[in-house]
């Protein structure tokens, strides 16, 4: 199983990072998990097309994990030589948010199936809302991989959603923006890898900007997410979407922070940092 950082940025754009994006590797599937800004991009520096996607997962419907989540479905499409169909996976309002984009899509669909004989229908995108129950659960099993999805807090966002996805005996989560909370801890039990996006409400609190000062409350400050590793028993914490951006050469001070409350590895995540588990 391998997992690779197709993008590591916060709402704020950056030249460096891309959206909120992670790809995961498992055995015969090629799985997404959220489509920030210029996922596509990423996707092909890693070496992975849309049209050989098995789904995409999404954590929530928050603008920064879904915006091209139009150009994963558009490429998708006109790249497969059969129109074939995407599977994404969401919260509930996920159909709504699918449905939305494809109207959307619409003038460009009509323009290419006007134009080419062998497209013959538009993009087959089969949207299934999970997470509504409170525990967590198995929402794909194909071929000897099992993705899970749990219910995370990310208020009043919600619902929100994490997955867990197994393979050959190892686990990675992706935890998606969460404080901590007994859904996480449940996923993230005894995983090779946890993929957590987090906050370092110690320089958040700094910025004299009442909106930037709101996302503290609902994001896993550092600690907290060593702190989630630490309690879960993790072998791996992945930090992701950091918050603020990191000022060039700070990830020691980072990485330091993490480690006093964690003492398994702690990866620095910059975009297409990959991770063979
Ligand atoms: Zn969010
Ligand atoms: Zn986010």
């Amino acid at each position: 199983m391998k997992v690779t950082l197709l993008g590591t940025g916060n709402p704020l754009p950056s030249p460096d990072r891309a959206g909120a994006a992670t790809l995961v590797q498992a055995g015969s599937r090629t799985l997404l998990v959220d489509a920030g800004r210029g996922v596509v991009l990423r996707l092909a520096a890693a070496g992975v097309l849309p049209m050989q996607l098995s789904a995409v997962l999404l954590t929530h419907l928050h603008s920064d994990h879904i915006c091209d989540l139009n150009d994963v479905v558009t490429t998708h499409w006109v790249m497969s030589p059969v129109t074939q169909p995407l599977q994404v996976l969401g919260p509930p309002g996920t159909a709504e948010v699918v449905t939305a984009m494809l109207a959307m899509l619409a003038p460009d669909i009509r323009y290419r199936l006007a134009h080419h004989d062998d497209l013959v229908a538009g993009p087959d995108v089969q949207v299934t809302e999970v997470g509504a129950g409170a525990t967590a659960g198995v929402v794909l099993d194909e071929d000897g991989v099992r993705v899970l999805v749990g219910p995370t807090d990310h208020r009043p966002v919600e619902p929100t959603v994490g997955y867990r996805i197994e393979h050959d005996g190892r686990s990675i989560v992706l935890a998606g923006d969460t404080v901590p909370c007994a859904g996480l801890d449940e996923l993230c039990r005894g995983a090779d890898a946890y993929v957590q996006t987090v906050l370092r409400d110690d320089l958040v609190a700094l910025v004299p900007a009442q909106r930037f000062q709101d996302t503290i409350d609902y994001h896993s400050s550092l600690v907290q997410a060593a702190q989630t590793a630490a309690r879960a028993g993790v072998r791996r914490l992945v930090l992701t979407h950091q918050i603020p951006t990191p000022a060039p050469g700070s990830s020691a001070e980072w990485l330091a922070i993490a480690a006093a409350h964690f003492d398994g590895e702690i990866v620095w995540g910059d975009d297409l940092v990959a991770i063979d588990l």
